[in-house]
C-alpha cells in the first residue's frame, strides 16, 4: 500500500489528497521523509567529486523536499485543526526534526565542502542570487554550532532538541487553556450589546459544543475583544479579561511560565556556546537591526510619546467611567469600554452601524482589486479539495499565466491557534523547472450565522490586508532557490510587504466601491466613512502602548542575564518605563507564543515596528510619485522587493525600491503620535 502522503500528488494544483491522509499516516511518513532526507545528505557530504555548488548547495536545497512535503502538510492540520492525536504528533516529531537538524549541521565532511565552496567562492562564477544562497548556507551551518568542538558540540545538540521540545509545550498549553476556558452568559448578562456581538457569542457557544446558540464567552480574540469593548457590566469585563489574561498562568500542567524560565536559560546558554554575551546578541545580528541598542533605540523613541497620549487618554476615560457612577482607577477591563464610546462620541461612530458594510467576501474582493491593480494580478474561485470546510481557494494568474494558489481559511474555531498568519504549503522556486507557490492565509474572524454574510470589524479588515500583503510576497515571489523564496527573508523585514499592503485599505476610493451593506447592498454614506478614515489613529497611544510594552520585556529577557522568574522580571521592566496601569502588555509572558513557541519573533518582537518605518516610507513613495495605485512605483516594488524574496539583502532590496533607508518620522506621523 501506497501512503498518500508520499506518492505523487495528483489533485489540481498538486495540491495533497487531505481526504486520503489519516493522522495515523503521517508517523511513518515522517520516518521515511526523513530516512531519505539522511540518505542525501549523506550522499552529498560522502561524494567523490569535488565541491561544486551543484553537487553540495544545490544538492542541499533538494534534499528536504520530501521532508518538507509532508511537514507543510501536517503543520497546516495541526495549525488550524487539532486535535489530541495530532498534538501527541507534533509533540512527537519536535525532538526527531531538531535531532535531524543538529545531525545535518554538525556533519564535518558535509560541512568541510562548504568551507571549500566559500573559501573559492570569487572563483566559482556565481551569480548574485547563487552567492548569497550559499553565504547563507553558510551562516546558517555556523550558527548552528558546524564550527563547535567536544563538549560545547554535544550540549548544543542537547539544548536544541530540548527547546525544540519546551517550544511545541508552551504553544500546545496556549491552545489548552484557550480551548478549556468558556462561560456561559445568561439573558441579564447580555444587556447592552449590539447584535453583532450577540452574534459572536452565539457562534461561540455553538463551537463550544452547549446549546445551540447558547451566548458563550470564549478566549478566542474575536469574541473577547467586542465584549470588552460593548459591555457595560464592569464585572463581567473583569471575569474575561482575567481569563483571557490568565492563558498559560492557570497553574496545573498547562502552565507556561515555568517552561518560559527554561526556555530564557537554555536560549542564553545557545547564544554563550556559540560565542555571543546574550541571545539577542546573537538573534539580532542577522537581522536589519543588528544589535540589542539599535531596537530599544527604535522602541524607546516611540515609547515615549506613545505612553504620553495613553496618559492623556487615561484622564478623559477615567472622567467618562467617573461620570458612570464608578469610583477608583480605570482599570486594564475598562480602557475598551470607555474607548468605544469616546470613539461613538468623537468620530460619531458607532460600530453596530459600521460593521454591516465590513463583510468579508467584499474585503476580500478589496485586497483582489487592490492586487490587481498594483500588479496585474487575477483571481478566480476553485473547487478543490482543501485542509478544512471553511476553507477556500483562489487561481492567482497575471495574462494567462498561472501564479499561485491562494487558500483563505477565515473563521474562528476550536483547534485552531489563535491569531492570523500566512504559510506557503509549498513555496515559490524554479531550480528544476517552475514550482508556482500555495498560499495559505488563516484568521480566526467571527463565524456568521448560517446564510449570513460574515460582518468584520475595520481592525479584522486591517488583520485581512496585513495577512494578503504577506500572500503577495509569497506570489509574485520569482527566484530560483526555494530557501530564499518569498517570506524567507530577515525577520524585521518580512512585515514589510504585509503592513505596506494595510495602506490600500485606507485609500477612500477602495472602501468607497467595496464596503457595501450586507443587507441592503448599498455602499457606506460618504460622511460615515470620512468618519472611519478621520478616525484611523484613534486609541493609537493605547496599540503602540500595549506592543512596545511586549517588544521591551522581550529585549530584555534576550538581551539581560535570563530571568529565574519572568513575571518578576516582566513586572520589572513595566515598573521601569512607567507602563500605564490600566493598559495591559499586547502579550504577557505566558501566553507569549511569538516568542516562546519558536525562535521566529524570540527578541524579534519590535519587527512590526522596525517593518512600520519602512512601510510608512514605501507608502509615501505611491503618494510622491502620483498615488496610490501608480504603476511605475508599483512595479518597482515587486521588481525590488516582493519577487525578490531574500535572494537579496535587505538593505539593498530597499534601497532598490526607494534609494535610502528612512528615518522614523513617518511613522510617528502615521501614528498621530507627533503633529504632522
Ligand atoms: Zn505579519
Amino acid at each position: 500500500m501506497t501512503d498518500p502522503l508520499l506518492a505523487e500528488w495528483t489533485a489540481p494544483y498538486g495540491l495533497p489528497p487531505f481526504a486520503a491522509i489519516g493522522d495515523g499516516q503521517f508517523g511513518p511518513a515522517v520516518e521515511a521523509a526523513l530516512a531519505r532526507a539522511r540518505a542525501e545528505v549523506a550522499a552529498i557530504a560522502d561524494d567523490a567529486a569535488p565541491a561544486s555548488f551543484a553537487n553540495t548547495i544545490e544538492a542541499l536545497e533538494r534534499s528536504d523536499e520530501m521532508l518538507d512535503r509532508v511537514l507543510a502538510v501536517f503543520y497546516t492540520l495541526v495549525g488550524t485543526d487539532s486535535n489530541p492525536a495530532r498534538e501527541g504528533l507534533q509533540r512527537d516529531f519536535a525532538p526527531k526534526l531538531s535531532a535531524y537538524a543538529t545531525e545535518v549541521t554538525m556533519n564535518t565532511a558535509l560541512f568541510a565542502r562548504i568551507e571549500d565552496l566559500w573559501a573559492r567562492r570569487d572563483a566559482l562564477e556565481l551569480s548574485d542570487e547563487q552567492a548569497r544562497v550559499l553565504m547563507l548556507t553558510r551562516r546558517g551551518f555556523v550558527r548552528r554550532g558546524a564550527q563547535l568542538e567536544g563538549f560545547a558540540r554535544d550540549r548544543l545538540a542537547e539544548v536544541m532538541s530540548r527547546l525544540a521540545v519546551l517550544g511545541t509545550q508552551f504553544g500546545q498549553n496556549l491552545l489548552a487553556d484557550e480551548r478549556d476556558w468558556s462561560m456561559p452568559l445568561g439573558e441579564t448578562d447580555l444587556e447592552g450589546l449590539p447584535g453583532f456581538v450577540l452574534e459572536a457569542l452565539r457562534a461561540a457557544g455553538e463551537g463550544t459544543g452547549t446549546e445551540r446558540g447558547a451566548p458563550t464567552l470564549t478566549l478566542s480574540r474575536s469574541v473577547i475583544v467586542p465584549f470588552l469593548q460593548f459591555s457595560p457590566r464592569r464585572d463581567l469585563r473583569e471575569t474575561a479579561w482575567r481569563a483571557w489574561t490568565a492563558r498559560g498562568a492557570n497553574g496545573g500542567e498547562t502552565d507556561n511560565r515555568d517552561i518560559a524560565a527554561e526556555i530564557l536559560a537554555l536560549r542564553a546558554e545557545r547564544a554563550n556556546l556559540l560565542g555571543y554575551d546574550s541571545f539577542a546578541d546573537y538573534k539580532l545580528e542577522t537581522e536589519m537591526a543588528k544589535t540589542p541598542a539599535a531596537v530599544r533605540a527604535l522602541l524607546m523613541r516611540v515609547w515615549t510619546p506613545a505612553r504620553k497620549a495613553a496618559e492623556a487618554d487615561a484622564v478623559r476615560l477615567t472622567a467618562m467611567m467617573y461620570g458612570d457612577g464608578v469610583t477608583g482607577d480605570l482599570a486594564p477591563w475598562d480602557w475598551r469600554y470607555y474607548a468605544e464610546r469616546r470613539r461613538a462620541a468623537e468620530h460619531d461612530l458607532d460600530e453596530a452601524v459600521l460593521k454591516p458594510y465590513i463583510q468579508l467576501d467584499r474585503m476580500v474582493e478589496a485586497a483582489f482589486a487592490c492586487a490587481a491593480r498594483l500588479f496585474g494580478l487575477s483571481f478566480a474561485p476553485v473547487d478543490v479539495p482543501l485542509h478544512h470546510p471553511d476553507a477556500r481557494a483562489w487561481d492567482v494568474s497575471r495574462d494567462g499565466r498561472h501564479m499561485a494558489l491562494f487558500v483563505g481559511d477565515y473563521f474562528a474555531r476550536p483547534g485552531k491557534r489563535s491569531g492570523a498568519w500566512c504559510s506557503a504549503m509549498r513555496a515559490q522556486r524554479n531550480l528544476d523547472g517552475e514550482v508556482r507557490p500555495i498560499v495559505l492565509n488563516v484568521c480566526n474572524f467571527a463565524r456568521p450565522p448560517e446564510g449570513a454574510s460574515a460582518l468584520l470589524s475595520y481592525d479584522d479588515a486591517r488583520t485581512l490586508f496585513h495577512e494578503f500583503g504577506h500572500a503577495l510576497h509569497q506570489m509574485l515571489s520569482d527566484v530560483t532557490y526555494g530557501s530564499v523564496s518569498g517570506t524567507s527573508v530577515a525577520r524585521d523585514f518580512v512585515e514589510l510587504p504585509s503592513q505596506l499592503f494595510e495602506h490600500w485599505l485606507d485609500v477612500p476610493e477602495i472602501m468607497a466601491e467595496f464596503a457595501t451593506h450586507a443587507e441592503t447592498g448599498a455602499p457606506m454614506p460618504r460622511d460615515m466613512l470620512d468618519r472611519l478614515l478621520a478616525a484611523g489613529t484613534y486609541d493609537m497611544g493605547f496599540q503602540t502602548v500595549e506592543y512596545v510594552a511586549s517588544a521591551l520585556v522581550d529585549l530584555d529577557f534576550h538581551s539581560e542575564e535570563p530571568p529565574a522568574d519572568p513575571m518578576r522580571r516582566q513586572a520589572e521592566v513595566l515598573a521601569a518605563i512607567g507602563m500605564p496601569p490600566a493598559i495591559g502588555m499586547r502579550h504577557a509572558t505566558p501566553h507569549f507564543a511569538h516568542i516562546f513557541t519558536g525562535d521566529g519573533y524570540s527578541s524579534g518582537y519590535y519587527s512590526y515596528m522596525w517593518s512600520e518605518v519602512m512601510d510608512a516610507d514605501a507608502f509615501a513613495a505611491f503618494e510622491e510619485a502620483g498615488g496610490p495605485f501608480h504603476a511605475e512605483t508599483a512595479r518597482r516594488l515587486e521588481e525590488q522587493i516582493l519577487s525578490v524574496g531574500g535572494a537579496v539583502a535587505p538593505e539593498a532590496a530597499y534601497t532598490g525600491f526607494r534609494g535610502q533607508m528612512p528615518g522614523v518620522a513617518p511613522l510617528l506621523k502615521g501614528r498621530g503620535l507627533i503633529e504632522a
